[in-house]
């Protein structure tokens, strides 16, 4: 459960067949039923792998330099956020957890 110091992740479960999903989308992606709805998981998991970005589109250019990463949830689904910070001493397989949320974007920071 999502506790003081992280936050929870909004993503796709389907109704059907209980498919996770980071969406956005319309339609499960293993049942095809278009019977997903928003749910809140734990904001807790592992880092996949990031790729910091330099040169950003006209609506990010103010967070360069920054990385976007690739998350696997404890819950068990994979999602994409930014590192709220890519300097320091860590790799692949590093524990993360959700410290913010701007707008769909979970912001993640390594655990401490
Ligand atoms: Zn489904």
């Amino acid at each position: 459960m999502p506790t003081a110091d992280r936050l929870a992740v909004q993503i796709l479960r389907c109704h059907r067949c209980g498919t996770l999903d980071a969406g956005p989308r319309l339609l499960c992606p293993k049942c095809h039923a278009a019977a997903l709805e928003a749910q809140e998981v734990d904001g807790a998991g592992t880092l996949l792998s990031w790729t910091v970005i330099r040169r950003a589109p006209a609506r990010l250019k103010s967070l360069v330099p920054y990385a976007v990463c690739v998350v696997d949830l404890d819950a068990g689904v994979r999602v994409t956020g930014r590192l709220q910070s890519f300097e320091g001493d860590f790799a692949p397989g590093a524990r993360v957890r959700c410290v913010a949320r701007e707008g769909a974007v979970a912001i993640f920071s390594t655990e401490a």
